[in-house]
């Protein structure tokens, strides 16, 4: 028989996949002798075997069963109890934590009758009947599927009614009147009663949570956060505790440190006389933790010996829900916390120096793409600005961007390609989509571990929340604050996420001050980024001992190659050289095309020859001593050529208007001649090569000039001849042999040998299939990711993205899009195999990446696994990669 229920105490933290991270970390407290009120956990398996059969498993409702009466034996209390009823909380909870995605039920087991069992047991009505209310509200949206705005609309008329603004200043005949109201309502909406058996509320409840595991937000934050969306979501039961049995009882929410800035301290929100979710709703404005000292100071104590503690075990940063009843501490929930970039590299490093992990975990513990956050610009220090309010700095960065009221809007406008910061009193998990569309996220409630500030920290959107100051009225689309500043919809506003401050207008952003760092300025010690800079230069230099992939960037012009040399690149993995004949150049490459003789042709050359050279003497000075990568022309013809439309309407009108352009005409036919159906597979790259080969010529001419001449000046010029779009190895040794007459001519002409480097860009499958021969010809290979996805898959990458890549993610095809991540099995395999015979054909070879995927953390992570030699992104990628080469070596993906 399965085993589909697991009491607290049979668990432990690395059981997530079977008990979910709660239900495993409730065990882990339970096993550690905290105070967790007693309760079990439904597997997984048994949710899974309910989303896939639609049936629970047969043995669930007894094993539920045994283990509900074990647990009345234990707490000495009866589900449904006339007199002294147990009641329990259902909780969702998944193996990675999806905060706020998923449901939970409090207080199951209250009935009509058992509410006046609680109220004479407990000696307080109000609660047991404030409790009662909350049962219905939260069994009526989560199980019956009510719109939680019925139960709402009822609480604010009775607080209305009553003249009251708080939920703590209703009465216990208000909370009768509630129940009353509320069950009515479940009356209307369902047509049947609210359930009075306890047993059939829990069990409803149980399923209610197996089917929030597909609500819609859920499913969005799995694709989000690109979380599998068949692994099923545990079920907690657990010993109900009470924070809302008067001022001597209260919920809060905790860290071990500031999961914003990462900071010691104590960090958390308490909320005296209020039960579960109130904090994290930010119905009340909460006190902040070290409050809880005046309050109760043996449970405050107690609480911070108790995450000392768990900082110690899980050596991480935790957090942490308690809630207090009537002076005893209860621990509901643990988990290694979620934390902002600038949090996860400084904790990263106090951990070190705490000696609770070692250097290697440091660096197993961030991320290339936090570290890219914190490459983000933020707010000008000097810029003037209007500040019109403050409120709780909940996840950093500098936002600009248009208000918006509500998601659909935020959505609509930034599908118009606006910046939108989304403006809401609180928010909901109904609002991710909007989250998601927002450059920021502004709240006037809540606090720092409200949902608005705990999803924005997730998906690194810039969120101030707790903003006091602001009166938000989301029906006529504006907010004003006490001093009289007014902002309505479509005004725009900026907000920065560091410090909590909220501006009028447009505030000018400057760089971080990690990438002041990164380029080699130094920081000012006083700068509040001084912390982080440090933490950030310290890992990045255990990454740097730790790589062996090389990191290179992909620059084409002088000012790229020295921002990308100063940002720790070992070189340039490719330059491009198309943009060199564009611009006012293009007009000559054009006559080049259309050359009908040889002198025209060779006028042509003599132009752009010079050109050519500074271009590239300029840019192998920046990367001196370091190699350069430079590809021979690539792109189709037809970006060189006039606009085949334009041209057409041109010489038509001429004609329409007697006036025709003779001249013009005749480019059109050569251009009509040259026109490509599907320009990407047409005349380009080394076809382009070979058919007007004094394009080749020119450019490799170009290059040994230009390293002759830096090497006449002393310097060490260390450029590579890159040829792309080869299918065939003849086409390379094509190309080769001529390349080499050139350069031979320019050594002899300085006196002294030129030994360049001549490669191939490997991007089309042919030549991946073909790489033992390809290698004979090639002294390195540079995989061209990008167009290697392209031909491999069959499908243009500017054609699908828009056409059918949301189809094709939101059916799961492929879980993010693979010009995004190599896909491994199919493109990262081509890669592998060329790469394998390549190095057999030819031990030397050097084999690199340029496509855009040698910036990507998983991209790099495959690379690595297949031992190439170097990657090559933009220059600002250049410190991810470096980090994330240096984590790559900890993981054991290695083939
Ligand atoms: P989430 O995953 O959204 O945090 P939880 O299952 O942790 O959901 O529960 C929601 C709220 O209810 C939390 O504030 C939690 O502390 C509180 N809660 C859950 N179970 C109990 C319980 N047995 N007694 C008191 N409060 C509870
Ligand atoms: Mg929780
Ligand atoms: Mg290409």
């Amino acid at each position: 028989m399965h085993q589909y229920v697991f009491d607290f105490s049979q668990g432990s933290k690395d059981d997530k996949d079977l008990l979910g991270g709660k239900g495993a970390n409730l065990a882990e407290m339970t096993r550690l002798g905290l105070p967790v009120p007693p309760g079990f956990t439904i597997s997984t398996a048994a949710c899974r075997h309910y989303l896939t059969t639609g049936f629970e498993p047969d043995e669930l409702h007894r094993q539920v069963g045994t283990h509900l009466a074990e647990l009345q034996e234990r707490v000495g209390r009866r589900l449904g109890d006339p007199e002294d009823p147990l009641l329990v909380s259902v909780r969702s909870g998944a193996k990675v934590s999806m905060p706020g995605m998923m449901e939970t039920v409090l207080n199951v087991g209250l009935t009509d009758i058992s509410v006046i069992g609680l109220a004479a047991h407990s000696g307080d009505p109000r609660f047991a009947w404030d409790s009662y209310r909350r049962l219905i509200q939260m069994f009526g949206t989560t199980v019956l599927g009510i719109d939680a705005e019925n139960f709402d609309d009822r609480l604010e008329a009775r607080k209305k009614s009553r003249n009251v603004d708080s939920d703590v200043e209703l009465d216990v005949s208000d909370m009768k009147f509630l129940v009353q109201e509320y069950k009515d309502l479940v009356f209307a909406e369902t047509g049947r009663d609210f359930p009075q058996d306890p047993r059939q509320q829990l069990d409803l409840a149980i399923r209610a949570v197996f089917d929030s595991w597909n609500t819609e937000r859920a499913k969005i934050y799995r694709r989000q956060e690109r979380i599998p969306d068949d692994s099923g979501t545990a079920v907690n039961v657990c010993t109900m505790v009470f924070g809302n049995l008067g001022s001597d009882s209260g919920t809060g929410v905790a860290f071990t440190r500031d999961p914003a800035t990462g900071a010691q301290g104590i960090y958390g929100d308490y909320l005296p006389n209020a039960q579960g979710e109130d904090v994290v709703a930010g119905i009340r404005n909460t006190l902040a933790l070290a409050d809880l000292e005046q309050l109760d100071k043996a449970c405050y104590d107690e609480l911070l010996g108790i995450m000392a503690r768990l900082e110690r075990h899980y050596l991480d940063l935790c957090d942490i829900e308690f809630t207090i009843e009537r002076g005893k501490l209860w621990m509901l929930q643990t988990r290694v916390g979620k934390r902002t970039a600038a949090a996860a590299f400084r904790i990263a490093a106090q951990l070190v120096d705490e000696g609770l992990i070692d250097q290697d975990e440091a660096l197993r513990r961030v991320t290339g793409q936090q570290l890219a956050q914190l490459m983000f610009p933020q707010f000008d220090p000097d810029a003037p600005r209007e500040l019109i309010a403050t409120g709780m700095a909940a996840s950093p960065g500098a936002a600009v961007g248009k208000a918006a009221f509500d998601s659909a809007t935020a959505v609509a406008w930034a599908d118009e390609g606006e910046d939108v910061i989304l403006v809401r009193r609180e928010t909901n998990p109904d609002d991710l989509r909007g989250m998601v569309a927002s450059r920021g996220v502004l709240t006037s409630r809540g606090g720092r571990t409200s949902h608005a500030a705990v999803v924005a920290r997730g998906m690194g959107r810039t969120c101030v929340t707790g903003v006091d100051a602001l009166r938000v009225d989301p029906g006529a689309r504006q907010f004003s604050t006490q001093d009289g500043a007014r902002v309505v919809e479509g005004d725009v506003i900026s907000i920065d996420g560091s410090n909590g401050e909220v501006y009028l207008g447009t505030v000018p952003v400057v760089p971080s001050a990690v990438v002041d760092a990164l380029h080699g300025e130094s920081v000012a010690e006083a700068d509040d980024q001084a912390p982080v800079v440090d933490a950030v230069l310290r890992l990045m230099d255990l990454a740097d001992q730790q790589r062996r992939l090389g990191v290179r960037a992909n620059a084409d012009t002088p000012d790229d190659a020295r921002r990308a040399r100063r940002l720790g690149a070992a070189g340039i993995g490719l330059c491009r050289t198309e943009h060199m004949f564009l611009g006012p150049r293009r007009k000559v490459v054009e006559r080049l095309i259309l050359a009908r003789t040889a002198e025209q042709r060779e006028t042509a050359l003599e132009e752009l020859r010079p050109l050519q050279r500074a271009d590239f003497t300029e840019i192998l000075e920046a990367m001196d001593g370091l190699p350069v990568t430079i590809r021979l022309l690539d792109p189709p013809l037809h970006e060189f050529l006039p606009d085949l439309t334009d041209l057409s309407v041109k010489v038509a009108v001429a004609e329409a208007t007697g006036t025709p352009d003779q001249e013009a005409a005749e480019l059109l036919a050569e251009v009509q001649r040259l026109h490509e159906q599907n320009p990407m597979l047409g005349m380009r790259g080394v076809r382009l090569g070979l058919v007007i080969p004094e394009l080749f010529a020119l450019q490799v001419r170009a290059i040994a000039e230009a390293t002759a001449e830096l090497r006449s000046r002393g310097l060490d010029p260390c450029p590579e001849i890159m040829v792309p779009l080869v299918a065939a190895v003849q086409e390379l040794e094509s190309v080769r042999e001529m390349a080499q007459e050139t350069i031979g001519d320019v050594a002899t002409a300085a006196g002294y040998e030129l030994s360049i480097p001549i490669g191939t860009m490997i991007e089309l499958p042919r030549a991946t299939m073909t790489a033992s021969q390809i290698a004979e010809a090639a002294e390195f290979f540079s995989f061209g990711t990008n167009d290697l996805t392209q031909t491999a898959w069959g499908f243009s990458r500017d054609d699908v993205e828009a056409a059918f890549f949301p189809t094709y993610l939101e059916r799961g095809i492929f879980g993010v899009s693979p010009f995004e991540s190599i896909d491994a099995e199919g493109v990262g395999r081509l890669v592998s195999i060329a790469a394998w015979e390549g190095k057999e054909a030819r031990p030397d070879l050097k084999i690199g990446v340029c496509g855009e995927h040698g910036g990507d953390p998983a991209s790099i992570h495959f690379f690595e696994s297949i031992l190439l030699d170097y990657v090559s992104c933009s220059p600002f990628r250049v410190p991810v990669a470096r980090l994330e080469a240096g984590r790559a070596r900890l993981s054991d993906e290695r083939s």
